[in-house]
């Protein structure tokens, strides 16, 4: 597949409404430049039985259809593992024993940017590890010879966000997010994510990453997330926000989730008529669940 687009949810629970409208953006981006359409479920962390299959029914309740299989990650072990042998392989990575809090407590080095690592295990012996090694397995951190990259989105246009020596495989051996959304974006042939800006100071990074692995860096989009009536990020707890709930109170989701994009239509291949994302509310959507 040449060009290919892709939702991509963890299987933590339901989706929210805010998830669902992320979701049909993803597939209105992928369709109307012609491009497959894929699902992805990022199950390594925060999987809930049961929830993927419930992400897939709502996500075809809502009318979206894709391409192929839904893969899951945990199926995908084997592709992560070899990419991380091949950075450290190459130098590029670095054991890191240090536990959360002690990173949090550790003083900032004075370049670097605030919350990033501290660089504690960066020069570390090969005896000091050794004796680490004996209390604890450690996570494997890139070894990051930039402080920045920047990426071109198409909402944000070009997005400079500090990279840091950040996690490519934790402690307890779970390949991290931001290894497995590289490598399987890359693998899978997507070359459009599509995606909630909550994750846009991480697309940098990303690139970053796919650029060592001498892989293509995919066109980013990333779009508006939904709120509460406070505000805040759309959340589970704020109450009637999954398809199901909203469903069982008579709201018409998909006919929601379209007026605030402001395109007319009852099913997703209507809206692609005038879908354009130029014209795309660029501010956060703000959901009142009914009560
Ligand atoms: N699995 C991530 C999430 O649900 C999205 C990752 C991505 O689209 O790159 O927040």
């Amino acid at each position: 597949m040449s060009a290919t687009g892709r939702f991509a949810p963890s299987p933590s629970g339901d989706l929210h409404i805010g998830n669902l409208r992320t979701a049909l953006l993803a597939w209105l981006f992928a369709r109307s430049t012609g491009r497959a359409f894929l699902i992805r479920l990022e199950d390594l962390d925060r999987a809930r039985p049961g929830a993927a299959e419930r992400q897939l029914e709502d996500l075809r309740a809502l009318g979206l259809d894709w391409d192929g299989d839904p893969v899951r990650q945990t199926g995908r072990r084997a592709l992560y593992d070899t990419a991380i042998d091949r950075l450290v392989a190459d130098g590029r990575t670095f054991e890191c024993f240090c536990t959360r809090r002690e990173i949090l407590e550790a003083p900032s080095a004075p370049h670097r940017p605030p919350g990033a690592y501290p660089g504690t295990c960066r020069e570390l012996s090969e005896a000091e590890r050794a004796t680490r090694r004996a209390e604890r397995t450690p996570a494997i951190r890139l070894r990051a010879d930039v402080e920045a990259w920047t990426v071109q989105d198409l909402l944000h246009g070009e997005v400079t966000a500090d990279v840091d020596d950040f996690v490519l495989r934790r402690g307890d051996g779970v390949p991290a997010y931001n290894l497995a959304v590289v490598v399987d974006d890359d693998e899978q042939g997507v070359d459009q994510v599509v995606r909630g800006d909550d994750l846009l100071t991480s697309a940098p990074r990303q690139a970053h990453l796919a650029d060592l692995l001498g892989l293509d860096i995919p066109k980013y989009a990333h779009v508006p997330l939904a709120l509460n009536a406070a505000g805040q990020r759309l959340a589970k707890r704020d109450g009637a926000v999954t398809y199901r709930e909203l469903t069982e109170r008579g709201v018409d989701v998909f006919a929601t989730i379209a007026e605030s994009l402001g395109l007319p239509g009852s099913t997703p291949r209507q809206l692609l008529d005038s879908f354009d994302p130029a014209t795309l509310p660029r501010a956060p959507w703000t959901f009142k669940p009914p009560t």
